[in-house]
C-alpha cells in the first residue's frame, strides 16, 4: 500500500526543505524523499578529509538567500532549529602578482580607501555605484522573491522609476561594458569581475547586474551558517518534522504516478510509493524529470527548453585540512581572510568567458576562490586547524574528445590547487599545512542528478559521506 500525503516532496536540497517548510508550517502533511543518503543537495556539509573538519560539499556563502521573506523577517523561525548566521569581516581579499592587494571591509569608507589605493577615482565610482545601486535594489529584490506569474516583470517596474530608463539599460549590457566603464584601474575591474567570478561570461548581454552583486557584499559580508553551510538544511530538516512532516533519505524516485492527466504520487528505486492528495513538488533536474511521465504529457514548450537546456559555468572543488589558514602578506602583517580570490586581470576574466565557450582548459594564471571558513567559525575544525576550500574554473564541456582525455589527466583540481602559493605569495614556513584533501573533479560517466553532471567524488584521508560529488552548476542560494 502506498503511503498518503498531502503533500510529496520529491529532492531535499534547500528549495525543496523550504517549500516543504512553509507548507508543513500551514499545516499540510508533508514528506520530502531525497535520493543521498543526506538532506541537503548543494546546501550540505561533511566530514570529507578528516573526522573533526566540517567541510562545505558545495555552497559557503549564503547572500542572495539573506533577502528572503524566511531569513529577513524570520518567518520560519530557523533560529529555534539552531541556524545561526556569521558575517565575516573582511569580506574578500584579492592579491595581486605585483604585490598589490585590494580588500573588502563591511565598513564602506574602508573599502572605498582601498579602491582609491589604485585611482581616486574608483574609489569614488565604488560609492557612488552603491548609492545608485540602493535606489534600485528593491525593485530587483522583490523580483527575486516573488514567483514567476506573481507579480509585474523587473522591466515594467523600472519603466516606473524615475531612472528606469538607465536601469533597463544597464540590465541590457554586459558585466564588463559596466566594470569596464565605470572604473580606470584594472586591479579594481579584476576585483569587481571576481570577488566571486561571476559565473557568466562577462562579455555575455544582459549580465549587467552581476556588476552589482559586490553591494550585497558590502551590506551583509558572506554569511556563513555556524558549524557549516549544511546548518541552513538541517534546521530546515528540523522545522519540517516540528510540525509532523517526514524527511526520508536514500529514496530515489524513478517516476511520476499520473491519474487522470494529474501528477498523484511518485514511486522509487526501492520498490516504494508514495501519493500525494494536495500535490506534487520536485526538484529533480529537469533533464531526468521529464523521463519520469509519458513524452506526450508533457507541453512541447517545456519539452523544447529541456532538450535545449545546458549547464553553466563549471568548477573544480578541492577540500583541505590544514594546520594553518592562508595567510596573505599586507602593509603591517598578514591577513587571514574566509574569502580570497585570485583573477590576475580582468583580461583574465574575459579569457576565462572565451575558454567556457570554446570548451578550452586553460591552467595559465588560475583564477581561484579560497574559502577558509574556519577563521571566523572554529567549530569546523579541531582546536588550531582549518578547512580551506579551493575552487577553480574551468570548462565541463571539452573540445576535443582526445584532449579530454589528457586534461582530465593534467588539469585535476590538485594542481589547481597548488596555485595559490605561486600566485598570490602567502607569507609560508614551507611545510606542507595541508593534513587531508578532498576533491570534485570531472568523470566520464553521468550521475543521477543531472544537477552533478558528472562529477565524482576523490577521497584522500578518512572521508565519512561516500558519494557527495557537488553538482557542476553555480546557481545563488535563494
Ligand atoms: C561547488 C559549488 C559551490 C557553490 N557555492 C555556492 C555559494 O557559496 N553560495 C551560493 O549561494 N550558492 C553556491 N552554490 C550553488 C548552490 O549550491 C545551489 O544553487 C543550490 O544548492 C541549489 O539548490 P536546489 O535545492 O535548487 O537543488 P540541489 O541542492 O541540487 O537539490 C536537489 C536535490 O534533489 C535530489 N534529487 C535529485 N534527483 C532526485 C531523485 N530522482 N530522487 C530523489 N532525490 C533527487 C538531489 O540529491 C539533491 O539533494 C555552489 C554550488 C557548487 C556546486
Amino acid at each position: 500500500m502506498p503511503e498518503r500525503f498531502d503533500i510529496v516532496v520529491a529532492g531535499a536540497g534547500h528549495n525543496s526543505l523550504i517549500t516543504a517548510a512553509y507548507l508543513a508550517r500551514a499545516g499540510y502533511h508533508c514528506v520530502v524523499l531525497e535520493g543521498r543518503p543526506i538532506a541537503g543537495g548543494g546546501v550540505k556539509s561533511a566530514e570529507l578529509t578528516l573526522r573533526g573538519f566540517q567541510h562545505d560539499v558545495c555552497s559557503s556563502a549564503h547572500n542572495v538567500i539573506q533577502d528572503n521573506p524566511m531569513l529577513r523577517d524570520d518567518e520560519l523561525k530557523l533560529g529555534e532549529f539552531g541556524l545561526e548566521y556569521i558575517f565575516p569581516d573582511p569580506v574578500f581579499h584579492m592579491p595581486f602578482s605585483d604585490g598589490s592587494y585590494l580588500t573588502q571591509w563591511r565598513d564602506l569608507d574602508r573599502t572605498c580607501a582601498e579602491f582609491a589605493k589604485f585611482s581616486k577615482n574608483d574609489g569614488l565610482a565604488y560609492r557612488r555605484m552603491i548609492t545608485e545601486y540602493e535606489q534600485v535594489k528593491p525593485i530587483f529584490e522583490a523580483n527575486t522573491f516573488t514567483p514567476v506569474g506573481f507579480g509585474k516583470p523587473v522591466n515594467e517596474q523600472l519603466a516606473q522609476h524615475p531612472h528606469g530608463k538607465l536601469w533597463q539599460r544597464r540590465l541590457a549590457m554586459s558585466v564588463w561594458e559596466i566594470v569596464r566603464d565605470t572604473f580606470e584601474d584594472d586591479h579594481c575591474r579584476a576585483f569587481m569581475l571576481a570577488s566571486p567570478w561571476t559565473l557568466q561570461p562577462p562579455l555575455d548581454p544582459f549580465t549587467g547586474r552581476l556588476a552589482y552583486i559586490t553591494f550585497h557584499q558590502q551590506r551583509q559580508s558572506r554569511p556563513l551558517p555556524k558549524g557549516g553551510s549544511g546548518a541552513l538544511t538541517q534546521a530546515l530538516v528540523r522545522s519540517i518534522q516540528a510540525h509532523g512532516g517526514v524527511v526520508l533519505t536514500s529514496k530515489w524516485v524513478t517516476q511520476l504516478i499520473v491519474e487522470s492527466g494529474k501528477c498523484a504520487g511518485v514511486e522509487c528505486a526501492d520498490g516504494s510509493s508514495y501519493r500525494a492528495d494536495k500535490a506534487v513538488v520536485s526538484t529533480i533536474h529537469i533533464k531526468q524529470l521529464v523521463n519520469m511521465a509519458p513524452h506526450d504529457l508533457w507541453p512541447q514548450d517545456f519539452i523544447d527548453a529541456v532538450d535545449t537546456w545546458t549547464g553553466g559555468a563549471t568548477m573544480f572543488v578541492t577540500n583541505c585540512a590544514t594546520t594553518e589558514p592562508p595567510r596573505y602578506a599586507v602593509r603591517g602583517g598578514t591577513l587571514s581572510p574566509v574569502h580570497s580570490g585570485l583573477m590576475a586581470s580582468p583580461d583574465r576574466t574575459l579569457r576565462l568567458g572565451f575558454d567556457f565557450a570554446s570548451g578550452a582548459v586553460n591552467t595559465e594564471d588560475p583564477p581561484l576562490h579560497v574559502i577558509c571558513c574556519s577563521v571566523a567559525d572554529p567549530t569546523r575544525a579541531p582546536s588550531g586547524m582549518h578547512t580551506v576550500k579551493i575552487v577553480g574554473y574551468q570548462p565541463y564541456h571539452l573540445k576535443r574528445r582526445a584532449e579530454r582525455r589528457t586534461e582530465r589527466r593534467d588539469a585535476p583540481s590538485a594542481r589547481l590547487g597548488a596555485a595559490p602559493h605561486a600566485h598570490s605569495r602567502p607569507v609560508s614556513d614551507g611545510r606542507d599545512h595541508a593534513s587531508g584533501r578532498f576533491g570534485h573533479r570531472r568523470a566520464g560517466k553521468k550521475r543521477r542528478n543531472g544537477h552533478a553532471q558528472g562529477f565524482r567524488d576523490q577521497h584522500r584521508g578518512s572521508g565519512e559521506e561516500k558519494g557527495l560529488a557537488g553538482p557542476a552548476r553555480m546557481e545563488a542560494t535563494s
